[in-house]
């Protein structure tokens, strides 16, 4: 049987090798699914007449596949679907690192970065990879809204992008000061954040009578202490 690390490693290519603190960056299927899972939009990059574009995203995740969404007529969408390369990044942010010189200041986080081509979601399976994107961005939510009619199916594209050449990067802890500094007397150390959920804001049309359901109400993120989401 094979280990998560091995399951892994074709992940990793001379072009997900992390050459800066590759000591942070791991090719771990399962550590690259948490923060996929953790993480609501991404950052998709990619170059047009050699201008790089970074567009923010909605996405889901689904075994080895990620599907990102959005109207027909979308530039970003279009240059994708005829087969642009693309750099799609997730990050979650989990706090400032406070050192003692401004050299060494530094953010905790994990990232996970995707490199590869996406495909066109055929017509056939665009609500399904529709459910995807919204079941990852609000579990239990595709079973209360109306389903996608065919006028809206037909101008959203939806593009699916293997997971085939990833890494994830890791920072955590405490700051990495220079020897020499340690006498210093300034605060030094972590300023933790987490994303926060506050409580649902009904909308002002909202049907008398209608509640909000529990995955709102009790609406959180998988955390990095979750099960592992390995599956593939
Ligand atoms: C919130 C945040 C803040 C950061 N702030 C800084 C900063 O201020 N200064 C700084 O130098 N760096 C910062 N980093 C790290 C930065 O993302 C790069 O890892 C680093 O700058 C090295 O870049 P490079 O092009 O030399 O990477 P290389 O080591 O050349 O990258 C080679 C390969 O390693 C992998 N890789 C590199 N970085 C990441 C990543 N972040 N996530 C996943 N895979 C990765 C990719 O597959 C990439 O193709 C930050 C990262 C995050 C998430």
């Amino acid at each position: 049987m094979s280990t998560t690390a091995e399951q892994g490693s074709e992940l990793r290519t001379e072009r997900t090798t992390a050459k800066r603190h590759p000591e942070r960056s791991t090719h771990e299927f399962v550590t690259i699914t948490r923060i996929l899972d953790e993480g609501i939009y991404c950052h998709i990059g990619f170059s047009i007449d050699t201008q790089p574009f970074v567009v923010p995203t909605a996405y889901g995740r689904e075994g080895r596949a990620l599907y990102i969404h959005g109207s027909a007529a979308s530039r970003a969408l279009r240059s994708l679907s005829e087969g642009l390369p693309l750099c799609l990044t997730v990050t979650l942010f989990d706090g400032l690192v406070l050192a003692r010189s401004a050299f060494r200041q530094s953010i905790n986080y994990r990232s996970v970065m995707i490199l590869g081509v996406a495909h066109v979601v055929a017509d056939d399976d665009k609500a399904r990879a529709l459910r995807v994107i919204t079941e990852h961005v609000v579990p239990g939510r595709w079973a209360d809204v109306r389903p996608p009619s065919s006028q809206e199916l037909e101008a959203t594209t939806v593009l699916k992008l293997d997971i085939k050449e990833a890494s994830a990067k890791i920072r955590s802890g405490p700051p990495n000061d220079d020897e020499e500094d340690h006498t210093l007397p300034c605060w030094t150390g972590e300023l933790p954040f987490t994303l926060e959920v506050q409580s649902p804001v009904r909308d002002a049309r909202l049907a008398a009578g209608v509640r909000p359901p529990a995955y709102l109400t009790q609406y959180r993120r998988p955390s990095r202490d979750g099960a592992a989401s390995d599956e593939v």
